[in-house]
């Protein structure tokens, strides 16, 4: 699902009311899919983002200051955005609680503990802290992309970056514009 508004390189400046952050503010920043993967938009506190476009994720953080290394996004807040979700599953984030559900699995904070078929849905199944259990459909993209797809998303997340995905990784049918 494409979306119609382009993203600041870097979030650099609110993306509602375009003053300049300062190191060590503190934003809320949302995650929405775009064409080939994921966007993120940092707001200053007193701004809310647009009704449109739905997002898929919300957190809390601090600008990084200038010089310092920006602070890894920690993983309660990954399981957070990931349970906000799990809670309001929609079919347009299938993909996303997945590469989300890989990062923190790769993260060690849930477990998978086995798969298993649905009809011709594959459903990975994970516990979390607290035995919580998980049941996340596999969305239809191969090893690479889902990777790829967990590489983006960590780097996105953790603000390090907003590096655009390889074209081939654009799913089928979508408009690349
Ligand atoms: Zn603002």
């Amino acid at each position: 699902m494409a979306s119609d508004w382009s993203m600041p390189r870097r979030g650099e400046a609110c993306a509602a009311c375009g003053r300049a952050f300062e190191g060590g503010q503190p934003v809320s920043v949302y995650l929405y899919e775009a064409a080939e993967s994921y966007a993120r938009r940092d707001f200053c506190e007193t701004c809310q983002p647009p009704a449109e476009p739905a997002w898929l994720g919300a957190w809390k953080t601090r600008r990084p200051v200038e010089g310092r290394k920006a602070p890894a996004l920690d993983r309660e807040t990954l399981l957070k955005i990931f349970e906000q979700l799990d809670a309001a599953a929609a079919a347009e984030t299938v993909q996303f609680r997945f590469v989300l559900a890989l990062l923190l699995w790769r993260k060690r904070v849930l477990k998978l503990e086995g798969t298993s078929s649905d009809g011709p849905t594959e459903v990975w199944d994970f516990s979390g802290p607290a035995d919580r259990k998980y049941q996340i459909t596999r969305p239809d993209l191969d090893e690479t992309q889902l990777e790829q797809l967990s590489d983006q998303l960590e780097a996105l997340l953790a603000g390090k970056s907003d590096a655009a995905l390889p074209a081939e990784l654009a799913a089928p049918g979508e408009d690349p514009s």
